[in-house]
């Protein structure tokens, strides 16, 4: 970079950060920076997101509402991340596909609309049979994420699994089922701290009300040249802080990353995933994976005190959400 494209990069960065606190009180704009420092600069660009205002978030067009018609701006490319964990999606939401002695079993199911085209071409591109799809593990109950799962148990008989809360969503949105991107039909209950089992891998579901009443996260172990880790996935991230939303709503997801926080500090998480890859910084650490070398550390391994550190942002975030709310009325 040139001398003066850097000093343009510095000013386009600065102005940046003004705007982002333009609209803040002195207070918030406080809480937004103690947030960032806290969280440490792993996490900058994740807290680009959740700290954002609702109008700032709008204007990024990166929320999967605002994005889901834009299937080429949209593409990701597959990648094998772990041993035994592939990356299958889109920019702004994605399915992990977690390979076992069982099958397949996939973390979410993607829109319906993009089954084909990125779902199965993705598994395909990166050397997995999708005849040997055995499962889908479904974080949420909003169709950027059991979108495809109905296919699925149309084409490859596959399991789907979800809490009862979500599966109870899914039968007042769609009480006769079968339609075009109709939810899947009624099958596996995942429940709080029960494991399921694939063969050798067992997923943890861990119940994170507050972006919908179903939500759950998962832990699962990964593996890199012959050494495991443990990784979660928090399913159900708020990436809007719409005020039209109750503060309960925020209470209640302030509880569950608390819950969150305590299952992955007990399982020593150390790796941190995501169904919205956009939100927490991963396609910077894809970038550094596909040029590591070996005896390099895995740029997706934070460590465990990173990890906490990552949940801590999202609780701090929806702290700035709220004190922005009251500051307003
Ligand atoms: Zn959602």
């Amino acid at each position: 970079m040139t001398r003066s494209a850097a000093w343009l990069c510095a000013g386009v960065v600065a102005i940046a950060a003004a705007a982002a606190t333009a609209q803040d009180s002195p207070d918030v704009a406080s809480q937004v920076s103690a947030a960032r420092t806290q969280a440490g600069p792993e996490w900058a660009k994740a807290a680009d997101f959740f700290c954002a205002t609702e109008e700032q978030v709008a204007a990024m067009k990166i929320l999967p509402s605002a994005t889901e018609a834009d299937v080429e701006g949209q593409r990701a490319e597959p990648m094998q991340v772990f041993d035994n964990l592939y990356f299958i999606g889109q920019k702004a939401v994605t399915t992990w596909a977690l390979t076992t002695s069982q099958g397949i079993v996939l973390i979410d199911a993607g829109y319906a609309a993009r089954f084909d085209d990125t779902l199965i071409a993705g598994l395909v591109k990166v050397g997995l049979d999708p005849r040997r799809i055995r499962a889908a593990v479904i974080a949420h109950e909003h169709a950027d994420h059991y979108g495809g799962a109905r296919l699925l148990q149309q084409r490859f008989g596959t399991q789907i699994y979800m809490s009862r809360a979500a599966w109870d969503a899914l039968d007042v949105l769609d009480p006769g089922g079968g339609g075009p991107g109709a939810p899947p039909g009624r099958a596996n209950v995942i429940t709080d701290g029960q494991p399921v089992i694939f063969g050798d891998t067992l997923v943890v579901p861990v119940a994170i009300p507050g972006h919908t009443p179903g939500s759950m996260g998962f832990m699962f172990r990964v593996k890199d040249a012959g050494r495991t880790h443990m990784a979660a996935l928090f399913g159900g991230s708020i990436l809007n802080p719409q005020r039209r939303l109750p503060a309960s709503v925020y209470e209640e997801y302030l509880a569950s990353i608390q819950h969150f926080a305590n299952a992955t500090r007990r399982q020593r998480v150390d790796v941190e995933l995501l169904n919205h890859p956009i939100m927490d910084g991963l396609f910077d650490r894809l970038e550094r994976l596909k040029v590591r070398k070996e005896g390099e550390p895995h740029p997706l391994v934070v460590g465990e005190d990173a990890y906490q550190r990552f949940l801590g942002l999202m609780a701090d975030c929806i702290r700035v959400q709220l004190a922005r709310r009251s500051a307003s009325v």
